[in-house]
């Protein structure tokens, strides 16, 4: 049981604040922007089951690879990273609901900014490694996608293809995976060690 519940509390608050950020910025952005920029509609329906099963599968895939940094099995970092990468699109909202809207609002550098700064500053103490979990995410969802982008919105809706970078954006993830790993085998060290000692002293 406690160990459920130490996996709740590794893995909810980080998800809640990712996802009021990604909603909140999808309805600035669409609120905010021009109608001329609201060209964004949904993929057909019977793509959208392989594509999340791609993007948890390379989210699962960077979890691993912290995990492996971390030297320790550990499930909310494989949750983490797994939730962070799928729930990006949680900015096609309005297109769900039917209704158009700018292409990808979240997959832009004023999410990964605010997100990264909130995300850094809350979890600073607790969870230190989530910054750089955040970052590995959004490079390896943005490598997995293909398409236009509006990466500088809401100071340009101006839209582009960032394919021909998908390969060193995930080799930045993976970076940042590894580091994600060696931050939190940091940590544990830091608190594990110092306790040990006052066991052998007592
Ligand atoms: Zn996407």
């Amino acid at each position: 049981m406690s160990l459920i519940r130490g996996w709740l509390k590794q893995v909810v608050p980080p998800i809640a604040i990712f996802l009021m950020i990604d909603l909140l910025l999808t309805l600035v952005f669409f609120s905010t922007s021009s109608p001329n920029v609201h060209i964004g509609t949904l993929r057909p329906a019977d793509a959208i089951p392989p594509k999340l099963g791609e993007l948890a599968v390379v989210g699962a895939g960077l979890g691993i690879l912290s995990t492996l940094a971390y030297k320790h099995i550990d499930l909310s970092l494989i949750t983490l990273f797994t939730a962070f990468v799928v729930l990006l699109d949680l900015d096609h909202l309005p297109s769900v609901l039917g209704v158009a809207q700018p292409i990808r609002p979240a997959h832009s550098l004023a999410f990964l900014g605010v997100t990264l700064v909130v995300l850094s500053v809350v979890l600073r103490n607790r969870q230190p490694e989530v910054g750089s979990i955040f970052v590995s995410s959004f490079l390896g969802h943005l490598a997995a996608d293909t398409g236009i982008f509006a990466l500088f919105a809401p100071f340009t809706f101006q839209y582009f293809s960032i394919d021909a970078v998908r390969i060193p954006l995930m080799a930045g993830a993976v970076a940042f995976a590894l580091l994600a790993g060696y931050i939190k085998n940091k940590r544990r060290t830091r608190i594990v060690i110092p306790r040990k000692v006052a066991i052998i002293r007592v």
